[in-house]
């Protein structure tokens, strides 16, 4: 949409050069990103000694100050950053040099877990808009204000629906075109189409699952996607399986996201699929070991925001598991590290009662074989599951008995799995779908 890349570029102005950055750093060689990285961090400490009384303490209790840093190494010197000393220490984490003003406050969702609150700056919205420009867009060989469909369902950023002037202020100034993830039903989706097939989007970015529902309906009325450049994955895990699927109902290449609202886009796909690269512009990853049946090199990832002055998340943990890369070099030639695999929330870890972990990811690959359309699993205390399914898939006593087969080879002595028919599933409050999730808490 030419109007839209116009006033893309308006808007953006401000964020031209930090894009023109992030376009040449990528290619860097990865030596040069450490060394990038590590000089951005070595400002964020020295700000975050001199004006943040929580890191200023911090440094006290570890005996250093800043110069005493030297390497990536020294670094692991400083605690972990949780949630739960987020919230209590909170005022403490927010820069005295800061004016208030300056706060951007932002929240999680709390799609899987409590929401938390924080602050952001503008020098943290300047690279995280110009690294979501080329996550989003140039990867996928487009540029900001290209028309872009949207399946979306962030309850403060979707509405119910949207007028048609609204749709067309959108389409003219964004190039957007948004699907509300929260309802998807066929009225809408025709609806939806209709926009498309006119203003012909080059691109489509949302939900996993909100796209693959997409995908089902255009199968099931023989309908057809304009013609795309590439499919942006964002905010759910996707396997093999479904991304094969989706690629080729809408004929494109679809590539795979990871980011949070703390941290914006923390990593993305290129078309070498050889993992994520990091957007290490904005972010350092690091990988606290953890023990995960079936996942060797498994690790909480700890993400210190390089950018955010306003109130430093140094070593967070975001509460993600992530397998680091091992690729030293991708063929696109980005530098930027790779992790192998992002496995999901550490909500959908499931803790059993032997004190065994089991990711999430492990129930959904082990389902690939079974023909249910959708499912969800449910763990309800430390020694029972619950298979949800569709009730039109009519699951019989014979694959009930095949499905326990499977997982018990897996599942701790004394875990039970029940199954039960629904008409459709509960989705978060942001509209997301979890196919395992956890409703008990472990101490
Ligand atoms: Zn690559």
């Amino acid at each position: 949409m030419i109007t839209a890349r116009f006033y893309q570029r308006i808007a953006q102005r401000n964020v031209l050069n930090t894009i023109t950055t992030l376009r040449e750093t990528q290619f860097l060689p990865y030596e040069r990103i450490r060394e990038y990285q590590f000089n951005k961090l070595k400002k964020l400490l020295n700000h975050s000694y001199e004006n943040v009384p929580y890191y200023r303490r911090i440094f006290e209790e570890i005996g250093a100050e800043p110069k005493d840093i030297r390497n990536f190494n020294d670094f692991k010197r400083i605690p972990i950053l949780t949630k739960e000393i987020i919230r209590n220490d909170f005022n403490r984490l927010i820069a005295k040099n800061i004016s208030e003003h300056e706060l951007i406050p932002n929240s999680t969702g709390g799609s899987t877990g409590e929401p938390l609150s924080f602050y952001q700056d503008h020098n943290y919205e300047l690279w995280a808009d110009a690294a979501r420009i080329r996550g989003w867009y140039h990867l996928a060989g487009c540029e900001s204000g290209d028309t872009c469909a949207i399946l979306w369902g962030a309850m403060h950023e979707v509405k119910e629906d949207f007028s048609f002037l609204e749709r067309l202020r959108d389409i003219f100034k964004s190039g957007e075109i948004w699907l509300n993830a929260f309802n998807l039903s066929d009225e809408r989706k025709i609806e939806f189409m209709r926009w498309c097939q006119f203003f012909k989007p080059r691109l489509l970015r949302g939900y996993v699952t909100a796209i693959k529902d997409l995908a089902f309906f255009l199968e099931n009325h023989n309908l057809s996607f304009p013609r795309l450049k590439g499919i942006i994955f964002g905010a759910e895990s996707v396997d093999n399986n479904t991304q094969e699927y989706i690629e080729k109902i809408f004929g494109a290449p679809s590539y795979n996201t990871y980011g949070g609202r703390e941290l914006s886009l923390i990593a993305m796909e290129c078309s070498y699929k050889n993992g994520l690269h990091e957007v290490s512009e904005n972010n350092y990853i690091e990988f606290e070991a953890i023990d995960l049946v079936g996942y060797k090199n498994a690790g909480n990832l700890i993400i210190t925001n390089l950018n955010n002055y306003a109130m430093p998340f140094i070593r967070y943990r975001i509460g993600d598991i992530g397998i680091p890369g091992t690729v030293q070099r991708c063929g696109c030639g980005r530098g930027l590290p790779l992790i192998a695999q992002v496995i999901g929330r550490t909500t959908e870890v499931l803790v059993f009662h032997d004190g065994t972990r089991i990711a999430g990811e492990m129930f959904i690959h082990l389902m690939k074989d079974f023909p249910l359309t959708e499912y969800q699993f449910v763990q309800t205390s430390d020694s029972r599951i619950t298979l949800r399914f569709k009730r039109s898939d009519k699951v019989n006593d014979k694959l009930k008995k095949n499905i326990r087969q499977t997982y018990k080879a897996y599942l701790p002595k004394n875990v039970k799995i029940l199954f039960e028919a629904v008409d459709s599933f509960d989705k978060t409050v942001t509209g997301k779908f979890r196919f395992v999730l956890r409703q008990y808490t472990t101490q």
